[in-house]
C-alpha cells in the first residue's frame, strides 16, 4: 500500500488575468459551475443544452445545426476540424503567421493530409493576396485554413476577405478563433465560414475545457462523403451528433462535462445579454485605453495598428528590463499575470490580454500602474 498522501484544500488566490488566456471568470459562471451535478441525459440538462446550441449560434452568427462544444480545450476543436475533414492525400493551404498556424499545419499532417504553407513573419496578418497566388497555384487544393486571431503575435487576419478566396476557389474554410470569438466581429454565415472552432477560456470568459465548434452545410457534406472512418472515435462528428443533434431522443456518446456546460451556458447569456456588438465595441475601447497607457510609458506594439487585436497586446520588452522578473513581481505582489512571449517572441515581448470580463477599466488601470512602477 502507498500511505495516502493529506493535503489541504487548494485555495487559489484571486488573480488578475491579463495574459493569453485562461481570461477572469465572470463570478456568475463560476457560481454556475458550482450548481449541483444533474444526468447529462436528464431532460432538465438536455433543456438548458437546446438553449446552449442556440447560443452558441448566435456567439458565432450562425444558423448550422452542427454548432457544438467539443468536450476538451481549444486543441481538441482544432482537432475535430482537422480529422473530420481532411482525409489522406487531400491538399491543404495552411496560412502560417505565428504558432496556431504552424499547428493547423501538423494537423493536416497527421491526417495524412499535404499541407501547402502560405508564410507571413510573426506580427503581420495572413495576406490574402499571397493565399489568392498559392489558390492559383493549387487549383487541387480542397482547403483553406488559418487563424483569425494569432494569439502568439496580437494579429488580426481579415477573415471575411480569406473566406470568400476559398469560395471563390471552391474551396473549404477552416478557421481558428480560439481568441477571436466574443472580441471582434465575426460572422460565419455571412463570411461563408464552413468550419470553426473557438475556446472557453478566452474573450468568453469561460472555465477552461471546451471548444465551441461549428460546421456549415457544406463541411457536412464533406464529412457524410468520406471514404473511410474518422481516425479519432471521440472527436468523430457523426457519432457525437447523437448526443448533439437536438432531433428526437439525444444517446449517449460520453458523459458531458456537466458542470463546465453550466457555466459555457452561463457565459454565453451574458455574452447574448450584453449583445455582440456592444462586446466587440468594448474590447476596442478597452484596447484604446491600454494602447494609450502603454505608449506613454514607452512600449512599443509588435503589431502595426490596423492589424491589433483588441483582446491581445504584444509589446516588445523594453531595454533593461527583466521579463521573468518583472512578470513575477506582477503576479505576487499585484496578484497580476501578463503572458510572457512565445515561439519567435519568447523573451522578446509581452502579451496583455484584454478578454471578455477582463476588459475592463479597473484592469487597464491597474496594469498600466504596475507597469509604470516596475518599469520606473
Ligand atoms: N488556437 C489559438 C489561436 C490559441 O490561442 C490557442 C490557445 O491559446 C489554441 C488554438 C489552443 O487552445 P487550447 O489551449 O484551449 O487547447
Amino acid at each position: 500500500m502507498l500511505t495516502a498522501p493529506q493535503f489541504t484544500s487548494f485555495n487559489p488566490p484571486r488573480r488578475i488575468l491579463m495574459g493569453p488566456g485562461p481570461s477572469d471568470v465572470y463570478p456568475q459562471v463560476l457560481a454556475a459551475q458550482a450548481k449541483p451535478t444533474i444526468g447529462h441525459l436528464d431532460p432538465l440538462f438536455i433543456g438548458m443544452m437546446d438553449e446552449l446550441k442556440q447560443l452558441l449560434q448566435y456567439a458565432f452568427q450562425t444558423t448550422n445545426p452542427m454548432t457544438i462544444a467539443v468536450s476538451a480545450p481549444g486543441s481538441a476543436g482544432m482537432e475535430t476540424c482537422f480529422v473530420n475533414l481532411v482525409e489522406p492525400g487531400e491538399k491543404v493551404i495552411v496560412c502560417r503567421n505565428g504558432v496556431f498556424g504552424e499547428r493547423m499545419r501538423q494537423n493536416v499532417e497527421r491526417c495524412g493530409g499535404v499541407a501547402v504553407c502560405v508564410d507571413n513573419a510573426w506580427g503581420e496578418p495572413v495576406s490574402p493576396e499571397q493565399v489568392e497566388d498559392t489558390l492559383k497555384q493549387h487549383p487541387d487544393a480542397r482547403f483553406l485554413a488559418f487563424v483569425h486571431a494569432e494569439t502568439s503575435t496580437g494579429a488580426l487576419s481579415d477573415a471575411k476577405a480569406l473566406c470568400a478566396l476559398a469560395t471563390q476557389y471552391d474551396c473549404i474554410s477552416i478557421v481558428d478563433a480560439v481568441t477571436s470569438l466574443g472580441g471582434v466581429e465575426l460572422r460565419v454565415d455571412e463570411w461563408g465560414i464552413d468550419a470553426i472552432y473557438s475556446g472557453s477560456q478566452k474573450c468568453l470568459s469561460c472555465v477552461p475545457g471546451l471548444s465551441p465548434v461549428s460546421f456549415s452545410e457544406k463541411a457536412v457534406a464533406k464529412i457524410q462523403q468520406r471514404k473511410r472512418p474518422v481516425q479519432s472515435w471521440f472527436l468523430d462528428q457523426s457519432l457525437v451528433m447523437a448526443y448533439w443533434s437536438g432531433q428526437g431522443k439525444r444517446s449517449y456518446h460520453h458523459t458531458a462535462p456537466v458542470n463546465s456546460l453550466y457555466a459555457l451556458h452561463e457565459a454565453l447569456r451574458l455574452l447574448a445579454t450584453e449583445g455582440l456588438e456592444h462586446a466587440w465595441q468594448r474590447h476596442r475601447a478597452m484596447h484604446q485605453l491600454l494602447a494609450k497607457g502603454l505608449t506613454s510609458l514607452g512600449l512599443e506594439f509588435v503589431v502595426a495598428e490596423p492589424y491589433r487585436l483588441p483582446q491581445l497586446n504584444s509589446v516588445y520588452i523594453p531595454a533593461g528590463a527583466d521579463d521573468v522578473r518583472l512578470r513575477s513581481t506582477l503576479l505576487n505582489e499585484y496578484n497580476l499575470e501578463i503572458g510572457a512571449g512565445l515561439g519567435e517572441l519568447s523573451g522578446r515581448a509581452w502579451r496583455l490580454g484584454l478578454m471578455g470580463y477582463g476588459a475592463r477599466r479597473e484592469n487597464v488601470a491597474l496594469c498600466i500602474q504596475a507597469l509604470s512602477e516596475q518599469l520606473a
